[in-house]
């Protein structure tokens, strides 16, 4: 079905090779290439110079052990113009068949409105902004969040809620695990009611085994035997439709020590009685239909809420309210330390890229809805169904259930396959459920000619369906009485007062101009790779050609995602050496936890179970240990010398002391000490000669592409983060995409489908993850082609060195490569500056917020240390104005050290400055006004302010607030 000219290592313009060089506009081949990265030829030369080497290859020679590199092209082809790309993805888009899609089972058609489409998922102040672990760069988004997690405990009635999880199904796991954590139940068993949606139960499954856990999947009704689990899951409503009392469940849950999860639906919640007065202890689910487009899967924010009880055992997320240096409110990130940065393998999940701009944007969807908006909304989908049942069961249809809110579950039997077919003849994709069972789920989009064609399909006497539909009675509901929810909702000001489009386009603009990203300033977070994401690359995410379809639709009508996707992963074979590719993890530790899994069935298919082993370097990434847990491999930590390299010595004798459980070892490459370790195929090669399976963690690749390949230097399985290297913004903390790749021994253990219960091995809700984005790393391959990736992790690599040369002198460089030269990062040791002066990491982090800039990573991977990672995308010029302003806080220092000025009274103690700090009448600090907010190369014309003073993460964890707090405050603002 995919003819030829759709592999898109051909350029769509011509055959007619004289009008082809003239195809795309006029742009030359690298056209694109240039405008990705940041230093132009000349600054190039300069910057080769600065840092004593003749050539961007003498550099990468000097950089990269020669014993990885790679010879010759990928096989990419050339760089695309931006119109040929533009060109190939809309004819790729084209290829998708949009149907009306009534599938439900998790996923619904919904209303982006437009004011939120344009100035937030189409707005890079939005989507180019880093996670706020900086929270006074990050205030908008910050209270964006808040106001989500506000909407999820009001709605659910449960007490705290999380910024965000990755999909409803994992959700349900991670409420699985959180269960086990809290319950006072010694059973390993968790009980999963049989109308959960399929995919929630398939990911459960896959969860459950290597925990030790047990799935007992049944009617919770009538099989649960509540003593013999630590916890159930019931669905509200039900994947089928049905509406059902949840109360004896839970009471008997609660009798015998056990907990009480439901997956519920938002909307439903407007018009239900909430988990929260039903007597759950966590509720989770989906937010997509709050204005998220289905996008073939993803992306899409999952939600958590949880009893007080259970909030420091909580995964993911949670944005709180503090106070700044002033003592005014503020926002931040609460309970750091449940995650897995410092918890690590004792984390309480692997999770760390999220669904933060997603649930920004289903948090501001309920924002400019309001609770009564919602219940609009909620009421008309509802008495639509009910209309829609009415007409069917007139038609002498069988509609199984009589209580229900959006969804039909219709007895069809033999029909069943001739119903969908005729179906998709109207353009309706109704669901299979199997068993000769249909389902129909309406949604915002649902319109009354929806609903008749729906009648007609079950009934093509066109007369007979008019009479039937003239007869109908004005619908009546159909929620059982006892579960009709009485309690209000989202009375908080923020949910009542943006109704007009001007008020909410200037509350939008109001956050994002608190905030810093990338439409900003250069962001120079090591490990996280903040380059550009090109607009061109962003634009067609929001087609409808990729936007509105469900991830179950028909196989034939996603054609052009099959396209996209093969692409895709023949060109990640080509960069990273790899034999095949699974899109389905949706973060980069979803794919970590998805690789592990496959080395873990490759040792139990060849009857080698009991390697269970994984070495894990001291550097390495949080995520590594987490997931090696949850695959249940144990972690055994391998030293790093003095050089900040795996301690060879500690790694042979640890290979050597597990020989026999050996699964794994997990490296990071360059390392996350931003160095290419001379030994990596002798590390490699050890392991396998043990027995073990090599895992690169391949967050790294942006120091490697067109470089080197990770398989080629002996890695069996590695995961992407296409959020970071290829493009995909990093939205505030989410969405990210996570495919891993693998060698094709390990390529029968990869993911398999989420519909099927049975399936092996299922991450994900969605068969290709977070789909609609791929796109974005689809376009910068191909805009960039082989010449121009390499090109690129050139540039990266420079650009390090350039800082690593300029900063050298003020702030040593913890980590050098054999040659002297660092990877694509560097870390700053700012250690010594704290033991001379007391001056800290924090402090300077917060002063580079009044130089305009976001500050590099902190204390990762060494506590006391910056990493700075600039990119390829970041020009001489702003490379300068940071070096500049790091060697102008150097000076601050310095006053410190001759015992001018003493550190608490100084201009790095009390930074960043806001505006209101500085117009005080009595001014009483050692410095000016004009050295705390214009310290040299900051421009009047140019200023960011911070919207707050420090904040004081302590006082926040000691006095958490998680949800809107006294929304007064706001509208004084406003
Ligand atoms: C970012 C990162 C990860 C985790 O990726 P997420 O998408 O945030 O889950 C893992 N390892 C390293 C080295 C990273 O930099």
């Amino acid at each position: 079905m995919l003819s030829g000219d759709f592999t898109s290592d051909n350029r769509p313009f011509g055959p007619d090779q004289a009008l082809a060089a003239f195809a795309g506009l006029a742009e030359a081949d690298g056209a694109f290439q240039a405008r990705h990265i940041g230093p132009a030829g000349h600054d190039v030369e300069t910057m080769l110079r600065s840092v004593g080497a003749d050539s961007l290859e003498t550099l990468a020679a000097q950089t990269l052990p020669a014993d990885i590199r790679l010879d010759g092209a990928m096989g990419i082809g050339p760089g695309w113009s931006e119109t040929e790309v533009l060109a190939r993805l809309s004819a790729i888009a084209a290829r998708n068949t949009v149907m009306t899609s009534l599938i439900g089972q998790g996923y619904y058609g919904t209303v982006l409105p437009a004011v939120i489409q344009r100035n937030v998922l189409e707005n890079p102040a939005w989507y180019t902004a880093y996670t706020p672990y900086q929270p006074e760069i990050s205030q908008g988004r910050l209270e964006a969040l808040l106001n989500f997690q506000t909407m999820v405990t009001e709605l659910t009635g449960l007490d705290i809620a999380n910024a965000s999880l990755l999909d409803e199904a994992t959700a349900a796991a991670e409420a699985m695990a959180l269960a086990h954590r809290v319950a006072k139940s010694g059973s390993t068993r968790f009980f999963v009611d049989e109308d959960c949606h399929p995919q929630t139960i398939a990911v459960l499954k896959t969860r459950a085994e290597p925990m030790g856990f047990s799935i007992v999947v049944g009617n919770a009704a009538k099989d649960l035997r509540a003593a013999d689990v630590f916890g159930a899951l019931v669905q509200y409503p039900g994947s089928s439709g049905r509406v059902a009392d949840p109360r004896a469940v839970i009471g008997a849950l609660h009798e015998a020590g056990a907990i009480a999860v439901m997956a519920a639906d938002p909307l439903a919640l407007t018009l239900l009685v909430s988990p929260g007065e039903l007597g759950a202890d966590i509720a989770i689910g989906s937010t997509q239909r709050f204005g998220v487009p289905m996008g073939y899967g993803g992306p899409h924010a999952a939600y958590m809420a949880v009893r007080d009880a259970y909030k420091r055992s909580m995964p993911g997320r949670l944005v709180g309210v503090s106070v700044d240096s002033a003592g005014q409110p503020a926002y931040r990130l609460a309970l750091q330390t449940r995650e897995q940065h410092i918890r690590r393998e004792k984390a309480t999940s692997n999770i760390c890229t999220a669904q933060v701009l997603l649930a920004v944007i289903a948090g501001l969807y309920a924002t400019y809805h309001g609770p009564e908006g919602l219940r609009a909304i909620a009421r008309r989908v509802h008495g639509l169904t009910v209309t829609l049942a009415a007409g069917l069961r007139a038609l002498g249809v069988a509609v199984v259930d009589q209580a229900f809110f959006d969804t039909l579950s219709i007895e069809a039997g033999d029909d069943a396959p001739d119903l969908l077919a005729r179906a998709r003849t109207l353009g309706l994709n109704l669901r299979d459920a199997g068993k000769g069972r249909l389902g129909i789920s309406l949604d915002e989009t649902t319109t009354p000619e929806t609903v008749r064609a729906v009648w007609s399909v079950f009934c093509a006497d066109a007369a007979r369906v008019r009479a039937v539909a003239l007869e109908l009675a004005a619908p009546a509901s159909a929620l059982p009485d006892v579960l009709v929810r009485q309690s209000a909702f989202m009375k908080q000001a923020i949910f009542n007062s943006l109704r007009s489009e001007t008020d909410m386009l200037r509350y939008l603009r109001r956050l994002s101009d608190k905030d810093l990203a990338l439409d900003r300033t250069m962001i120079p977070l090591g490990s996280c790779t903040m380059k550009l994401n090109a607009t061109v690359e962003m634009l067609p995410i929001t087609w409808p050609g990729f936007s509105n379809l469900h991830p179950y639709a028909p196989a034939d009508q996603a054609a052009g995602y099959r396209i996209l996707i093969a692409d895709l992963e023949r060109w990640l074979c080509q960069i990273s050496g790899y034999d095949a590719v699974s899109f389905q993890p949706n973060s980069g530790a979803q794919g970590e936890y998805a690789g592990l899994l496959a080395i873990r069935a490759y040792h139990h298919a060849r009857g080698e179970g009991g390697r269970t082993v994984c070495l894990i370097p001291a550097s390495a990434h949080g995520t590594n240990p987490a997931s090696a847990q949850m695959a249940g491999m144990k972690v055994v930590v391998v030293r790093c010398d003095a050089q900040g390299n795996i301690d060879l010595a500690d790694m042979r004798e640890k290979v050597q002391a597990h020989a026999a459980e050996l699964a794994a070892v997990m490296i990071t490459y360059p390392s996350t000490h931003g160095v290419f370790e001379e030994n990596m195929r002798l590390v490699c090669d050890l392991v396998h000669e043990a027995g073990g399976q090599v895992y690169v963690d391949g967050a790294n690749m942006n120091a490697q592409v067109g470089l080197a390949r990770p398989a080629d230097y002996g890695g069996d399985v590695s995961h992407f983060n296409l959020h970071k290297t290829f493009c995909i913004p990093h939205g505030g903390g989410g969405p990210g995409m996570g495919p891993i790749g693998v060698r094709a021994h390990l390529a029968p253990y990869l993911p398999g489908n989420p519909q099927e219960t049975d399936a092996a091995m299922v991450v994900s809700a969605a068969p290709f993850g977070s789909a609609s984005i791929l796109p974005i790393s689809w376009a910068y391959i191909r805009l960039m082609g082989d010449a121009g990736l390499a090109r690129a992790t050139q540039v990266a690599i420079l650009n390090a060195n350039y800082i690593a040369t300029r900063l050298g002198q003020a702030y040593p460089v913890l980590y050098r490569g054999a040659q002297g030269r660092v990877a694509h990062e560097c870390i700053l040791d700012l250690r010594p500056i704290k033991d001379a002066t007391g001056v800290t990491v924090d402090d300077i982090a917060k002063r580079l917020v009044d130089f305009g800039f976001h500050a590099p990573t902190v204390s990762f991977p060494v506590a006391g240390t910056l990493m700075v990672e600039p990119t390829e995308s970041e020009n001489l010029a702003e490379l300068d104005r940071f070096c500049n302003a790091m060697l102008a806080i150097r000076e601050e220092v310095r006053a410190i050290e001759r015992g001018d000025v003493e550190v608490e009274h100084s201009v790095l103690r009390h930074a960043p400055h806001t505006g209101e700090a500085l117009t005080v009448t009595a001014w009483a600090r050692p410095y000016t006004r004009q050295q705390a907010c214009f310290p040299p190369g900051v421009r009047a014309d140019a200023k960011y302010w911070p919207p707050v003073g420090r904040i004081d993460n302590a006082y926040g964890d000691r006095n958490l607030i998680c949800s809107c707090p006294d929304m007064g405050a706001w509208a004084e603002q406003g």
